[in-house]
C-alpha cells in the first residue's frame, strides 16, 4: 500500500501543534490502510525537532538546507510535488494553516491529486479516504468523496485531532537533497513578527477560562483576567466579546475563531450557541457558568453553576488568594 505522507510545519525552529495531530491521524489511518506514513520535513540544518518526528512515524523524509528554515511557498511545493511524483503517497496530510492553505490547492493543481480543505476528520470507506468538514457555520458536518484518483490531499484543521504520540515509531531519517532545476522563487522570507496578541494562542492552552456576553462590560474582562491569572489558565472568549473590541480576534473560541482543546474549559457567561460549541469539541472537561439553567451551555458542560458568574468568579478568586 502507498504512504501516508504528513507535512511538518515548523516555526522558529520548533515543530507546529497541527503536525503532531496530523501525525496522529495519520496513525489511525495507518492502521485502517496498512498503510506505512511517512513525514516529511523542510527545515533548516539541525532542526531539533527531527527525532520527536522520527517517533511518530515509520520513515521521514529530510531536506535540510538554510533556504527551507523558513516556510518558502514555491520552494516548497517544488520539494513536494517531487516527491509525490516519485512516492505516489495516497494519502498527503497537512495542516490547515497558512502552510496547508498555499501548500494544499498548489499541489492539487500540479499533481491532478483532489484536495479537501479544513477537514476535521478523514474516514475510510472501501479503502478510499472521505474527509469531514463543517459547513453552515458549524451546524452541519459534510462528508466529501473524492474523485478516483492515485492520491489525496487533505488540509487538517487546528484542534481537530490530540497531540499525544498514538504509535510505538522509529522512523529512519533520510536525507535528502532539494531536487534540482526547481524553479526560482518568486516569494522570499523577509522576516518573523510576533502578533499584536501579544503571541496568545487559545489552541495550546491547558486550562482556559472563556468569557461571553454575560460579563455585560469591557471593565469586568479584567475580573476574569485576575481569575484566569490566578488559576494558571489563558483568557479566551465568545466571538460578541471581540465583535464588541472587548478582546482581541486571537482570543476568540468557536468555527470563525479557533477550535481549542485545552484539558479544562471554564466557560463564563456563553450561551453555548453551535458556533461556539463546535470550537470546544476537543475540550476535557467543560465547567459552564451561567444564570439561566436552560442555557444551551448546559447540554454540553460536564459541570455546571447555575449562578451569578461574578458571585462565583470572586467565591473562587478568594480561595486562590488564601
Ligand atoms: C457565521 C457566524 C459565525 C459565528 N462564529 C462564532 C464563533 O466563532 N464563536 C462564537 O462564540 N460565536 C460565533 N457566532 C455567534 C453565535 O451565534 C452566538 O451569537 C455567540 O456565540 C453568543 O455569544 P455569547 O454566548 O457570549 O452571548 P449570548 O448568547 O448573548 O449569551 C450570554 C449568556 O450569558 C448569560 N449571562 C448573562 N449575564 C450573566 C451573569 N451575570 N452570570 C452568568 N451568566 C450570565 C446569559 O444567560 C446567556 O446565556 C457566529 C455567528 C455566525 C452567524
Amino acid at each position: 500500500m502507498a504512504d501516508i505522507f504528513v507535512v511538518v510545519e515548523h516555526r522558529q525552529g520548533e515543530v507546529r501543534e497541527i503536525s503532531l495531530q496530523a501525525l496522529w491521524k495519520a496513525n489511525e489511518l495507518s492502521k485502517k490502510m496498512s498503510a506505512p506514513i511517512t513525514a516529511v520535513i523542510m527545515g533548516g540544518k539541525d532542526e531539533s525537532f527531527v527525532n520527536e518526528i522520527a517517533s511518530r512515524a515509520d520513515k521521514v523524509l529530510l531536506f535540510e538546507n538554510d533556504s527551507l528554515r523558513n516556510f518558502t511557498p514555491d520552494l516548497y511545493v517544488g520539494i513536494l510535488q517531487s516527491l509525490i511524483q516519485e512516492h505516489r503517497p495516497l494519502i498527503t496530510l497537512v495542516g490547515h494553516t497558512p502552510w496547508g492553505m498555499d501548500l494544499g490547492p498548489s499541489l492539487s493543481v500540479r499533481t491532478g491529486y483532489p484536495v479537501a480543505t479544513d477537514c476535521v476528520d478523514v474516514l475510510v470507506d472501501n479503502g478510499k479516504p472521505k474527509a469531514i468538514r463543517q459547513v453552515y457555520s458549524g451546524k452541519l458536518f459534510q462528508k466529501v468523496s473524492f474523485k478516483d484518483s492515485e492520491g489525496y490531499l487533505i488540509t487538517l484543521r487546528a484542534g481537530a485531532f490530540p497531540s499525544e504520540r498514538a504509535g510505538e515509531y522509529k522512523g529512519e531519517v533520510i536525507r535528502k537533497d532539494i531536487p534540482a532545476g526547481l524553479p526560482e522563487a518568486r516569494r522570499q522570507f523577509v522576516g518573523f513578527e510576533e502578533s499584536s496578541a501579544g503571541g496568545v494562542d487559545i489552541t495550546q492552552a491547558e486550562l482556559l477560562v472563556s468569557v461571553g456576553r454575560g460579563i455585560c462590560e469591557q471593565e469586568n474582562v479584567a475580573v476574569v483576567q485576575e481569575l484566569a491569572d490566578l488559576m494558571g489558565g489563558v483568557l479566551s472568549c465568545s466571538r460578541p466579546v471581540v465583535d464588541k473590541n472587548w478582546l482581541p480576534k486571537a482570543h476568540q473560541v468557536g468555527t470563525s475563531g479557533k477550535s481549542v482543546k485545552p484539558k479544562v474549559y471554564f466557560a463564563l457567561g456563553i450561551s453555548g450557541a453551535f458556533q461556539h460549541v463546535a470550537g470546544i469539541t476537543g475540550a476535557g472537561t467543560i465547567i459552564a457558568v451561567n444564570k439561566d439553567k436552560k442555557a444551551p451551555i448546559f447540554r454540553v458542560a460536564h459541570y455546571g453553576v447555575v449562578d451569578d458568574l461574578f458571585k462565583v468568579v470572586e467565591a473562587l478568586k478568594g480561595k486562590l488568594k488564601k
